[in-house]
């Protein structure tokens, strides 16, 4: 097997398991450190990768961007390659990654959709799993939905293709939560998934900047009963489909964004949403796709390229 250049570097791109597989062995032969690159959101870490071994043993790259398949099995479960990204990443550099081959767009279309996702959708799957950074709440969790998972492992010497499935029992010692939910990349080359869908909902909710003395959570004592009744954070937690909260606790400031959402059904969306533009005196109107930022001449590159200059210069403060 060939590699081929990606970013100035020499990536194999399997495109079936036989060559993970293969990869690995030929990776034990040469005393290689194999390096799998999903949509490398978890930067720098990727960008780091990249920048060659520090030890005595070489990487082998590795990208399954060729491995992005789907398929739907009886009922609401689906099998997907670990190279699938969750949504479009526009910066694939391989350009493969679009929104039809996109997990998410391939649900929607079967009426189905997973209990939770992170704040982005550039993911692939082997790389959003072996982080578990999908950020859950006390409710849901993207976890939650994983029924097994497929990896190439290296035991004794020889790549083998294992599978790990979710216990019917739930026992929380079943080698299963381990290898699926907290491997951090170190159990092998996950190559694909099995997910048991939820019925595709909506979400509908709100974001409060508040005074911390003023937000709707007493966020530092217990539960409020009576005529000013406001939950506990705890309460709060568990009480919410989906929240996001950002305190700025400084000097001056003293603020808190209560970000919170609840699962809705479409007719109670839009009527949400009806609701929401009469009580601030606007013509009423119905549900609009989300738009995480505001969109200049029809498209939200300018505004993303804004935000990601802006961000990356704070995350690189004071260098
Ligand atoms: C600044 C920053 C902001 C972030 N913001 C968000 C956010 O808003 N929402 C959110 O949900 N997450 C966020 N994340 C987390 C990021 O999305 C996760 O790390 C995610 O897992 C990255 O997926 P990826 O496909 O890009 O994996 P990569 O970044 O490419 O890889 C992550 C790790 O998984 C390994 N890996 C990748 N594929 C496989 C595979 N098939 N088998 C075995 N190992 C593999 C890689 O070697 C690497 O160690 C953020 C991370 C950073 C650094």
């Amino acid at each position: 097997m060939d590699p081929q250049k990606v970013n100035g570097l020499d990536y194999f791109l399997p495109t079936k398991i036989d060559d993970v597989l293969w990869l690995v062995n030929d990776a034990v032969a040469k005393s290689e450190i194999i390096c799998v690159r999903g949509a490398a959101h978890s930067f720098p870490l990727i960008n780091t990768l990249e920048k060659g071994s520090t030890g005595r043993r070489p990487y082998k790259y590795v990208m399954l961007s060729n491995l992005y398949g789907i398929k739907f099995l009886e009922n609401d479960l689906v099998k997907v390659d670990a190279g699938c990204h969750l949504g479009p990443d526009p910066w694939d550099p391989l350009g493969v990654s679009n929104k039809e081959n996109s997990l998410l767009f391939q649900l929607n279309n079967k009426g189905l959709a997973l209990p939770d996702l992170g704040g982005i959708t550039h993911q692939t799957i082997g790389g959003f799993l072996s982080t578990a950074s999908s950020g859950g709440s006390t409710k849901f969790s993207f976890e939650d939905a994983l029924m097994s998972v497929d990896i190439v492992t290296c035991e004794g010497g020889v790549a083998t293709l294992k599978t790990f499935s979710r216990p019917a029992d739930g026992n929380e010692d079943d080698p299963f939560y381990g290898a699926a939910i907290a491997t951090m990349g170190l159990f092998g080359v996950i190559v694909s998934a099995t997910f048991k869908c939820v019925p595709k909902f909506y979400i509908t909710g709100d974001e409060a900047t508040t005074y911390e003395a003023d937000c709707e959570i007493n966020l530092f004592g217990n539960d409020i009963t009576g005529k000013d009744a406001k939950p506990s954070l705890e309460t709060f937690f568990k009480t919410t489909d989906y929240t996001r909260l950002m305190w700025w606790p400084q000097e001056g400031v003293h603020k808190m964004v209560v970000w919170k959402a609840s699962q809705a059904t479409e007719l109670q969306a839009n009527a949400w949403a009806k609701n929401a533009y009469e009580k601030r005196g606007e013509e009423p109107k119905l549900l609009k796709p989300y738009e995480e930022v505001p969109y200049v001449f029809n498209s939200p590159a300018l505004a993303t390229m804004g935000a990601d200059f802006l961000f990356t210069a704070i995350g690189r403060w004071p260098d």
